[in-house]
């Protein structure tokens, strides 16, 4: 059981070789060729499970076939093509990382942006593109009501720690968000939902957010 046996292409696998990854993890092995069949998907999964590279591999691989979509740059705003939503900006800066480690030499562009940090910087950065924004629900909401970036053209959102988001007061945050994606396009995106647990809460955003997903619990 290896990543090369999983469809991924070539410049994904070495850049996974390179982080020495040698084999995937139970939820890796799972998740990975449930998303890369396009379907929606709601995962259990704890912190060190791997979870991160199994929501960025299928991102990452899907853009890689699609980068050379033409986008509109009306104004001032950006489109990326992938939203990774997550509760901190420690966890937003740590996938961050590795997203970027793993679409070394690809072409795809990871940027990211959290609360608690002077917005300029963060402005500047998506000015020069994105493809792949992780973000956290606060600063992401500022940024819209800026009209700095547009999530018309999202084709994956990935919720990591749902759970954790919910427990901090984010909800109205994240609905606002995703209600911005679905105005041109429902259907088109593909979501993925990852939480440690699955209290009421959670089961009532994924029916909101996914559609005909198939639950993972590893
Ligand atoms: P995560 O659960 O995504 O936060 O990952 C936990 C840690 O495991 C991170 O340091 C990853 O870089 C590492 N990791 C993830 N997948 C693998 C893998 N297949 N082989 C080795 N290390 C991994």
């Amino acid at each position: 059981n290896t990543f090369a046996e999983i469809d991924l292409g070539e410049l994904l696998n070495q850049n996974i070789r390179r982080c020495k990854y040698v084999k995937p993890t139970p939820i890796q092995r799972h998740a990975i060729p449930i998303a890369l069949a396009g379907r929606d998907l709601m995962a259990c999964a704890q912190t060190g499970s791997g979870k991160t590279a199994a929501f960025c591999f299928p991102i990452i691989s899907g853009i890689m076939r699609e980068q050379y979509v033409q986008r509109p740059r009306v104004g001032r705003a950006v489109y990326p093509l992938a939203l990774i939503l997550s509760p901190t900006r420690e966890l937003s800066c740590q996938i961050h990382d590795e997203a970027k480690k793993f679409s070394y030499q690809t072409g795809v562009k990871v940027v990211v942006a959290y609360g608690g940090a002077p917005i300029n910087q963060q402005l500047r950065e998506l000015d020069r593109g994105v493809d792949i924004l992780v973000a956290t629900p606060g600063r992401l909401v500022d940024l819209l009501e800026r009209a700095i970036l547009s999530l018309m053209m999202i084709r994956y959102l990935a919720l990591d720690e749902a759970d954790r988001m919910l427990d901090m007061g984010f909800e109205p945050q994240i609905r606002k968000i995703v209600e911005q994606m679905d105005m041109p396009n429902r259907g088109v995106r593909q979501t993925m939902l990852f939480s440690a647990t699955f209290p009421r809460e959670i089961q009532r955003l994924a029916s909101d957010f996914l559609s005909n997903y198939i639950f993972l619990a590893v």
